[in-house]
């Protein structure tokens, strides 16, 4: 059915400075110390973690939006933050990515419609940016990893 009354929704970061939502090229932000060039996720802005670095100078980078599945797990829990999951919660696969270039693993959530028995370990993801949860004004947007080959569309609740 067509609903011509539908109201077009701000949409912002569910986390705010933690990746960039641009529908054609969504990144994760991090950062990559200038020394040692540790990569980080969420950033790191103080001190380098590396115990073998003392640096304190870090320059912002946009993280390989593909990579492969690390591990992923079936998250029938309602996880803390920052895994904002939406409510009322829905169980949800909870990927492990290991970053194309930056060898890091960062965690998310599998992209809409993808459980644990869509996934395997080693299997190639892309980022992909959908919506989190609305509110009476908002969309809030997350960063989820998608089974690399899929349709380019993501799959939407309906
Ligand atoms: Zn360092």
């Amino acid at each position: 059915m067509l609903c011509l009354m539908e109201i077009a929704k701000n949409a912002v970061v569910a986390i705010e400075g933690w990746f960039d939502p641009s529908p054609s090229n969504p990144a994760l932000l991090g950062t990559q110390c200038t020394e040692c060039s540790t990569f980080y996720f969420p950033r790191e802005e103080l001190f380098c973690k590396n115990p073998r670095c003392s640096s304190t100078s870090f320059d912002q980078v946009r993280l390989s939006s593909r990579g492969t599945i690390w591990s992923f797990t079936d998250a029938q829990y309602q996880p803390p933050p920052p895994y904002v999951s939406g409510d009322p919660f829905e169980p949800f696969a909870l990927v492990a990515v290991e970053l194309e270039r930056e060898k890091m693993v960062v965690m998310g959530q599998a992209a809409h419609g993808y459980q644990v028995d869509d996934l395997s370990v080693g299997m190639a993801v892309e980022l992909v940016v959908e919506t989190l949860y609305e509110d009476e004004n908002n969309s809030y947007l997350i960063w989820r990893w998608k089974p690399d080959g899929a349709s380019k569309t993501s799959k939407q609740a309906p």
